[in-house]
């Protein structure tokens, strides 16, 4: 019988610690973007203050709960309340 494993959603691309979306501190990842799609990820600690700011105003500004896709069908952060 195969075995199913659940593999966490992806690494930190500094440091390579395994990120899963029910650890105690995964709301305080950041995933990086390019064009829409996440394509990386960054464990808070190899965050820097900068980058953590940066995260912290988009996750005041951009509603990442409600992606829509875009016409070649890539998820898209909108903008709160729009
Ligand atoms: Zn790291």
């Amino acid at each position: 019988m195969a075995r199913t494993k659940v593999r966490p959603p992806g690494h930190c691309t500094r440091c390579t610690r395994a990120c899963w979306k029910d650890a105690d501190d995964s709301a305080r990842w950041n995933i990086e973007f390019s064009q829409g799609r996440p394509v990386g990820y960054l464990y808070p600690k190899c965050q820097t203050p900068e980058e953590n700011a940066e995260a912290e105003v988009k996750a005041a500004t951009l509603d990442y709960a409600n992606t829509v896709p875009d016409v070649d069908g890539r998820q898209k952060v909108a903008p709160v309340g729009g």
